[in-house]
Formats: structure tokens, C-alpha cells, sequence
């Protein structure tokens, strides 16, 4: 999912439907924007893209200077449309709304024990759980900082829930007359602060956001640190003492964020070109050219042809007319789309020996028709490389990977990867060579590819996996 904020512009509504266009990427599936105008919270809703799910209407109709938006694609809880967030509730304390994104491990526990003490949710999503948390709680324990006196209020009751969940979430809470940002311990999820040049602060999820806004990148917010801003101004909070334990998402780098993005302080476009570099140097190839799967292996591929000097050709064309094919829910639609989405330029491959660039294999599904695409083509040999390595386990943390059955690196060796999807070769980046990419030295998770998870709660996996 995606999340973006602004405080203190008149267009609030109109900024966040720019910023979450922006990061349409991280989610299609619906959208939503909540406003305050410093007494009423208004929240606007819809299904599928954000030009669709907000209307011209919608946005008249949001006044207010105080803004946050989100944009989804379903991890836990599905495409109900009782899910689109932002989610709003009022308490004994007033209003707010609250937009999340990653994944908490522990919500099917804190949800029965909510639903015993008589919370009743209308979603199926975790992070209903955050508005129950904040909602239900009347006597939240004292806080061991220092707080503003516009914070003492309801502050606590964030740093309770923060407390009491577990596992990632980057989130945007808007209030009558605040906006709060809030990010994990582990900082799964990336999230950073941007400023324009008429003091209007902004949140977003990736910094490509900013751009669109003419905002600045100010820093990210880190990892264990609550940002509130209000007409007081902008102060930082870290509620507990964490360990400096980062666990960064890698899988940003390697395909979610946008290449013209800073996420984690980094440059998205600079890791993933990296990624291709590396890719070079373990998988040196005689080939005639090195052909991306538009758009996320592009980047990675200009790396791998700047490194090894062969010679960058589209040979597959994408028609950017149809979404992520991963996104979509059903099988049905996902086989359709691959081919709705891609198809090969004769000229540039026929009679050629090509490398095949994509981010990631997850499924094999859409490697397996590319290549059969690219061989009707004309293409004499075919070698794979993928600039991530294998993916053999869920993401727990927001990512919407499938089943451990489903992930063809769990069930079939390289080698029988290579022969399912009929290519001449198959190759994955090692992790030291991805982690490389990217200054290991910094913190990541790579639980997808290695199947060690840096957050989980056991009981949770049990009852999941039954699900
Ligand atoms: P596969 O060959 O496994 O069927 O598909 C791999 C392709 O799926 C890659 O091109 C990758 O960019 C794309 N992809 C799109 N959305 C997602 C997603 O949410 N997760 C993963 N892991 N890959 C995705
Ligand atoms: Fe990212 Fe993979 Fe970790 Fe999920 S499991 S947070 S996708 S690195
Ligand atoms: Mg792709």
C-alpha cells in the first residue's frame, strides 16, 4: 500500500489525490482521502485507481487544510470494499482517521481478545485493530517522555497501540487539527517527511510523491518514531527504547518502489542498477543483447549491460494500459493480463542470443510466457536472470507474495525452474550480491528469500495457514 499526508494547505484534498497517484504503484485496488478542517474529519472512499475511486465531486466536497490518503492492494483482509482506508472513527476524545501500511503478525489475536472485551469491527483488516486500540483505550499508562501539552491527550493512546501490536506499519493518523506519522520499530515499511516552499509539511510513503507536489524531500522518519505536526509546529517522539535492529524491506528495492523514489534514505534507481551490476559480475554471459521485462527489470538490466558492455534492446514491448499483473486478484485475470500487458519486437530479437532481465520469479507463471513469447519471436538461445534470488517464503509484513505451494522456488530446484519456464538458462543474484547492492551493513529483512523472520507470532502462523 501507499500513504500520503499533508498539513496546512488549502488544497489538501487535491495535493493528496496528486501524491497518491504518485503511488498508484503500491496499490490499485482502491483508495481513499480523509480532510479535516480543524473541527470535522471527511473521508471520501472508492474502488480501483485513484482517478476512478475519487471524483472531481469528492474532492470539491473535502474542505480542509489537514489531509491524509491511502492507496490499497490487499495483504490481510481482501478486496472488501470494507476495507478501503483511510478508516475513521470517533471517540470519547473527538475524531480521526488513520492510514496503514504493512502488515501486524499478531492481529488475529488482538482482535479476538478485542472482540471478547466487545469491540465489534466492520473490516476484515488489521488495521482495524490500531482504530479499536486508540478508540477503546481510557486509561493508557504514563508515558516516560516529556510530552507537548497538545500531545498528552491522545499521544499516549498511540503509543499504548504501538505497544501492544506487532510487525510493520508505517502509518498516518489525521486528527481535528493534527497530522501524525508513525513507523515500526523495525522500519519494514519505508515512510518520509517533505516540506514545499510555502511551509505545507507532506508524509508519503516514497519520495517520488514529493515530486509531484513540488515538494522537497526533508529526511525519513525513523524507524520506532512518532512526528506530530500541528499549528504548534513539528515535534519528533521515540515512545520506547528499541534495539537498533532495522529490518528495512529489501523487496523495495528489488521491485515495489518506484526507480525515481528515495526510500530509506537511499536512491531506489542507484540500488536496482546495482542489483544488475552484480548480476554481472556472478552471471557473465555470451549473449547478443540484454532484454528487460518492462518495467520493473529495467533498471536492474541497465546494470547488467553497462557492466558486461552488451547492448540494451526493448524487446518486449509493455502496453501500460493494464495494472501490475500480481495485483489482480484471480488466476483467471492474472494469465490474461501477462499477455493484455507484453509483447516481443521481432526486430530486436530474432536470430539473436538475448538475457532476459527480470526483478524477481515468484510464481514462474510470467517468466514461463515470456519466453515462450520471445521463442515465437524468433529468439535463438534464451538465458533468465533475475536480480533478487529465490523467493521461497510468504511476506508477513505487507508484501502480497503467495502461499509457501505457490512459490515455485519452494517447490521445484533451479534447475527445474529453468526447464518449467523453457529457457535456456536460469539464473538468480546470490543474497550477499543483492544485500551488496544495497550496503548490507545497513539492516534489511530478507525473510522472502531466506525464510528467516525477524517478527513473528507462532500461534498467528498456525491459525493463518488454516485460513
Ligand atoms: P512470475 O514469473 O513469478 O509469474 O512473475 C514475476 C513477475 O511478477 C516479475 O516481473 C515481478 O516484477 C512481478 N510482480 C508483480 N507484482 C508483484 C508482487 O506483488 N510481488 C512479486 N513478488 N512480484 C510481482
Ligand atoms: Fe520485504 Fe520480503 Fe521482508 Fe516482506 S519478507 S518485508 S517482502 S524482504
Ligand atoms: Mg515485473
Amino acid at each position: 500500500c501507499g500513504i500520503f499526508g499533508v498539513f496546512n494547505n488549502k488544497s489538501a484534498a487535491e495535493l493528496t489525490f496528486l501524491g497518491l497517484h504518485a503511488l498508484q504503484h503500491r496499490g490499485q485496488e482502491s483508495a481513499g482521502i480523509a480532510v479535516s478542517d480543524g473541527y470535522d474529519i471527511n473521508v471520501r472512499l472508492g474502488q480501483g485507481l485513484v482517478t476512478k475511486a475519487i471524483s472531481d465531486e469528492d474532492l470539491k466536497e473535502l474542505k480542509g487544510d489537514i489531509a491524509i490518503g491511502h492507496v490499497r492492494y490487499s495483504t490481510a483482509g481482501g478486496s472488501n470494499p470494507k476495507n478501503i482506508q483511510p478508516f475513521f472513527a470517533h471517540f470519547y476524545g473527538g475524531s480521526f482517521a488513520i492510514a496503514h501500511n504493512g502488515n501486524l503478525v499478531n492481529a488475529n489475536s488482538l482482535r479476538t481478545k478485542l472482540e471478547k472485551e466487545g469491540a465489534i469491527f466492520r473490516s476484515t483488516s488489521d488495521t482495524e485493530i490500531f482504530v479499536h486500540l486508540i478508540a477503546r483505550s481510557k486509561n493508557p499508562p504514563p508515558s516516560h517522555i516529556n510530552l507537548h501539552k497538545n500531545d498528552t491527550e491522545f499521544l499516549p493512546l498511540v503509543f499504548e497501540a504501538m505497544g501492544k501490536v506487532k510487525g510493520a506499519y508505517s502509518l498516518l493518523i489525521l486528527r481535528e487539527k493534527q497530522l501524525i506519522a508513525v513507523r515500526d520499530p523495525f522500519g519494514f515499511r519505508p515512510l518520509s517527511l517533505g516540506k514545499n516552499k510555502s511551509g505545507s509539511y507532506f508524509f508519503a510513503s516514497e519520495s517520488c510523491a514529493f515530486d509531484i507536489v513540488d515538494a522537497e524531500y526533508l529526511r525519513d522518519i525513523n524507524p520506532g518514531e512518532v512526528v506530530v505536526i500541528d499549528d504548534a509546529g513539528i515535534r519528533s517522539y521515540y515512545p520506547f527504547e528499541y534495539p537498533q535492529n532495522l529490518k528495512k524491506c529489501i523487496f523495495e528495492f528489488v521491485y515495489f518502489a518506484r526507480p525515481d523514489s528515495i526510500i530509506f534514505k537511499d536512491y531506489v534507481y542507484e540500488i536496482r542498477k546495482n542489483m544488475g551490476r552484480n548480476l554481472a559480475k556472478e552471471y557473465p554471459i555470451d549473449a547478443d543483447c540484454v532484454v528487460p521485462v518492462l518495467d520493473s527489470g529495467l533498471v536492474a538490466a541497465m546494470g547488467y549491460s553497462e557492466e558486461s558492455g552488451i547492448p540494451l534492446e526493448i524487446g518486449i514491448i509493455r502496453n501500460h494500459y493494464v495494472g501490475r499483473s500480481f495485483i489482480q486478484p484471480t488466476q483467471e485475470i492474472r494469465d490474461l493480463s501477462v499477455k493484455l500487458k507484453l509483447n516481443p519486437v521481432r526486430q530486436a530479437i530474432e536470430g539473436k542470443r538475448i538475457i532476459v532481465i527480470d526483478d524477481s520469479l515468484v510464481r514462474g507463471t510470467t517468466s514461463k510466457k515470456i519466453v515462450n513469447m520471445l521463442r515465437r519471436a524468433g529468439a535463438k538461445e534464451i538465458h533468465m536472470l533475475i536480480s533478487s534470488p529465490p523467493v521461497i517464503s510468504p511476506c508477513y509484513y505487507g508484501i502480497d507474495t503467495p502461499t509457501k505451494e505457490e512459490l515455485i522456488a519452494n517447490n521445484m530446484s533451479i534447475e527445474e525452474i529453468k526447464n518449467f519456464i523453457g529457457a535456456d538458462g536460469l539464473n538468480y543474484l546470490s543474497l550477499e550480491g543483492m544485500l551488496d547492492a544495497a550496503d548490507k551493513t545497513k539492516g534489511y529483512c530478507t525473510a522472502c528469500f531466506t525464510g528467516i523472520y525477524p517478527v513473528l507470532d507462532e500461534e498467528e502462523l498456525v491459525l493463518s495457514e488454516k485460513k
